[in-house]
């Protein structure tokens, strides 16, 4: 074994015990998972074991590994060497090894020094404000989840199921979902044809009942998408995942077909003029049951949409301005040739008949004014 692997090797179980330290406490600081902690940990100290040149190594033996000391542990690699703002995810931790360096030796302070290390990183305090719901959310969940679902079996009304498409909530005792969330910008659409492959979602617990095309059969209803097949048109997957029985509410041909289908367009019309949209839509209220009683018939259809004014969809974009369009219409035939435009309310609204939280991501100022306004167009 020549000097240069040994030394490697001492390097990197070295950097893997000081990093997983790190992560470890970082971790219990966040709340956040302990062992994606420590595999972040893992990745890091691999990245810089993997910038150190073989010819460095060989050429400096001297520099044995330092010892772990109380001060090191909480310490990231780079303070042996130089760091710079990047090697820091937050910002006091980077103030951490400012306040430690006389003199500011890795330049942390900005120009013009304030006495504040790297003052662009994010706080602490200001990540940990945010709700965690889980370290795997997808797209669909970044303005939040608004009944804080989970996929627990043991939250059988309340069950979290993330697709690739879309997030929804689901009632198994309703045998519908509470809402579904989903993202629509340019990047889902393409030119599929409609699949059709209206199916049981066989992901549900085996011991759930798993509603079935038929189940919709000779009753007044309509299968109704809530994220629509025409929303999912880039892949022949993307668009069959529209068709799962756990996407769909009984919706009364009027409301379906109609003005519901009429906010379904108006939508992709947005998109066309080059904006993304985030949409939020479930059912409230139970009007009856169909199928023996396996599957509650919403009372109204009410559905939340956050237009932003770019074809990628941010969160930092949302601004008080913003529109949002909320609508909350009767799941019956009394919607017979009226617009959409005529059930425009508040999401405040939404909320309270719902019980639900939406848009709980957005920050408290923003959410507040963007809520309480009925804005079904943009002033
Ligand atoms: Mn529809
Ligand atoms: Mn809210």
């Amino acid at each position: 074994m020549t000097p240069g692997v040994g030394y490697a090797i001492a390097s990197l179980a070295f950097g893997i015990a000081k990093s997983m330290l790190i992560f470890c406490k970082l971790g219990m600081v966040l709340s956040i998972n302990r062992v994606l902690a420590l595999a972040i940990g893992v990745i890091l100290s691999f990245a810089s074991i993997s910038s150190l040149s073989p010819i460095a190594a060989i050429a400096s033996p001297i520099n044995s590994p330092p010892v772990l000391t109380e001060d090191s542990n909480s310490l990231p690699a780079c303070i042996n060497t130089d760091c710079d703002c990047s090697d820091f995810q937050y910002q006091e931790d980077a103030q951490a090894v400012f306040d430690l360096e006389s003199g500011d030796s890795h330049h942390l302070d900005g120009n013009p020094p304030n006495g504040k290390a790297c003052d662009n990183l994010p706080s602490h305090s200001k990540v940990v404000a945010i709700p965690i719901v889980s370290p795997t959310d997808s797209d669909h969940l970044v303005l939040g989840n608004p009944t804080f679902a989970t996929s627990d079996i043991n939250n059988p009304n309340n069950y979290l199921i993330q697709e690739e498409e879309y997030a929804l909530s689901y009632n198994r005792d309703k045998g519908i979902p509470n809402w579904v969330s989903w993202q629509l910008n340019q990047t889902w659409l393409g030119s599929v044809e409609r699949q059709n492959d209206f199916r049981p979602n066989n992901a549900l617990p085996p011991e759930w009942y798993r509603v079935k095309p038929s189940d919709y059969a000779d009753t007044n209803y309509d299968k109704g998408h809530l994220t629509p097949s025409s929303d999912r048109t880039l892949s022949i997957s993307d668009n069959s995942a529209t068709f799962l029985m756990t996407n769909m509410i009984p919706q009364s041909p009027a409301n379906n077909r109609e003005v519901w289908r009429e906010l379904e367009d108006y939508s992709r019309d947005l998109v066309a003029e080059g904006k993304s949209l985030y949409i939020i839509a479930g059912g409230s209220g139970e009007k009856e049951r169909i199928s023996d009683g396996k599957i509650s018939v919403p009372e109204k259809t009410w559905k939340v949409i956050v237009v932003v004014d770019s074809p990628n969809f941010d969160i930092e974009k949302i601004t008080k301005d913003s529109q949002v369009i909320a609508v909350l219409m009767p799941n019956s035939e009394a919607v017979r040739q009226t617009s959409w435009q005529d059930y425009c309310v508040s999401v405040d609204t939404v909320e309270e008949v719902t019980g639900y939280d939406f848009l709980s991501h957005i920050p408290k100022s923003i959410q507040n004014q963007i809520e309480s306004k009925v804005n079904c167009v943009k002033q």
